[in-house]
C-alpha cells in the first residue's frame, strides 16, 4: 500500500503574466502542487479550502490523480487568488494581487482518518496555523515546511516556534538569508539548523536546489537543464511535493534516501515548468518522471 501524505497549504485561481501572454483562472496554490508532485510517489491527502466558485471538474481531474480531497473545505465566497507578472527572462516575478477570500478566514481542521499520515507537508501559509495543524497529528515520521519573507517579517516568533517542531525546512536563498541574516550559503544553513530543523534545503531556483544535514553533509541537486521553461509557478511546492512523496518511498529515512528526494524534487519541478500553471503535471506519466530521474543521473555522474 502506498505512504500517505498530508499536505497543507493554499489551494487557488492564479492570474499568471508573462512573455507567452495572460493567463487567467489558472488552478494554483502549494497544496495543489505539492499533492499533485506527491501524488506520482505516495497517496497525498489534501487539507485547504476553496470557495463556492471552484468547479466540480477541477475537484474531479485532482480525485483522478488519486489525491484524497476529504479535508478540502468549500467555504462561502470565492476561492483565493493570487496574482502575478513575471520578467520576460522568467528569474523574478512580482505580485499583484492576492486576494485571501475565503482563505483569509482558513482555520485548518485534519479529518480524524488523516492524523495518522506518517508524512506531513506543512505548504507556505501563516506559521500559527502550520503549528495548529502539528497540534492535530499524531507522532509524524517526519515533518515538510515551507516559509516565505511575508512570515519572517510578521510573524518571526511563530515562525521559530514552529521550526523547533519540523524536521526539513524547505525555503528560498533569499529568504534562508533574510531569516539567518548571514549571506554565505554555508552560514546560512548553520544558522537555520541551529533554529530546529535536523535538515534545511535551500532552492536556488533556476540553479537547482541544497539540501544541508549537519556541516560535515551537503549535497547539491542542479535544476534539469531544460529546453524550455514557459512558467516557473509551482516549481517551489512541486519541489516539495515531489521531495516529500520519494522520502514515502523509502524504508528508512537517511542519507541515501533524502538525497535521491532532492532528486525526484528537482525532477517534479522541472516538469512543472514546462507547462503553463500545474498543465503538465497533469498529463505527466511515472514512465516519463523515471527517464528523466535517469538523465538526471547522467546529468550529475562524476568519473
Ligand atoms: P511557488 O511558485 O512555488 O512559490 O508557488 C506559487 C503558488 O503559491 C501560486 O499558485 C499561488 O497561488 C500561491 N501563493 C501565492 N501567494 C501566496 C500566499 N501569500 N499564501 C499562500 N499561497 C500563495
Amino acid at each position: 500500500m502506498m505512504s500517505s501524505m498530508l499536505v497543507v497549504g493554499s489551494t487557488a485561481f492564479d492570474t499568471l503574466h508573462n512573455a507567452l501572454g495572460t493567463h487567467r483562472r489558472v488552478l494554483g496554490g502549494s497544496a495543489v502542487y505539492a499533492s499533485l508532485c506527491g501524488s506520482f510517489f505516495a497517496q497525498p491527502k489534501l487539507v485547504g479550502v476553496v470557495g463556492r466558485d471552484f468547479p466540480d471538474e477541477v475537484v474531479e481531474s485532482l480525485r483522478q490523480r488519486r489525491i484524497d480531497l476529504g479535508g478540502l473545505e468549500v467555504a462561502p465566497g470565492d476561492t483565493f487568488h493570487w496574482e502575478g507578472r513575471y520578467s520576460d527572462d522568467l528569474t523574478s516575478r512580482e505580485t499583484l494581487k492576492t486576494e485571501l477570500n475565503v482563505f483569509a478566514d482558513f482555520r485548518p481542521k485534519i479529518p480524524d482518518d488523516f492524523r495518522d499520515a506518517p508524512f506531513v507537508m506543512l505548504g507556505n501559509i501563516d506559521p500559527e496555523l502550520q503549528l495548529s495543524v502539528l497540534d492535530q497529528v499524531d507522532r509524524p515520521k517526519l515533518v515538510v515546511a515551507d516559509t516565505m519573507n511575508f512570515w519572517i517579517d510578521s510573524k518571526l516568533p511563530e515562525l521559530k516556534k514552529l521550526l523547533r517542531r519540523i524536521d526539513v525546512l524547505v525555503i528560498n536563498e533569499e529568504e534562508a538569508r533574510q531569516l539567518a541574516q548571514r549571506h554565505h550559503i554555508k552560514h546560512v544553513a548553520q544558522t537555520l539548523l541551529g533554529l530546529g530543523p535536523r535538515h534545511v534545503i535551500i532552492k536556488q531556483g533556476e540553479y537547482g536546489a541544497m539540501l544541508f544535514v549537519d556541516e560535515a553533509d551537503a549535497f547539491n541537486a542542479p535544476a534539469y537543464p531544460l529546453d524550455e521553461v514557459r512558467d516557473p509557478t509551482g516549481a517551489g511546492d512541486s519541489f516539495a511535493g515531489g521531495f516529500l512523496g520519494s522520502l514515502c518511498t523509502a524504508s528508512d529515512v537517511n542519507t541515501e534516501s533524502m538525497r535521491s528526494a532532492v532528486v525526484a524534487g528537482s525532477v517534479m519541478a522541472s516538469f512543472c515548468v514546462e507547462g503553463i500553471g500545474p498543465e503538465r503535471l497533469f498529463r505527466l506519466t511515472s514512465e516519463e518522471i523515471k527517464a528523466r530521474t535517469e538523465r538526471f543521473r547522467e546529468l550529475v555522474r562524476f568519473g
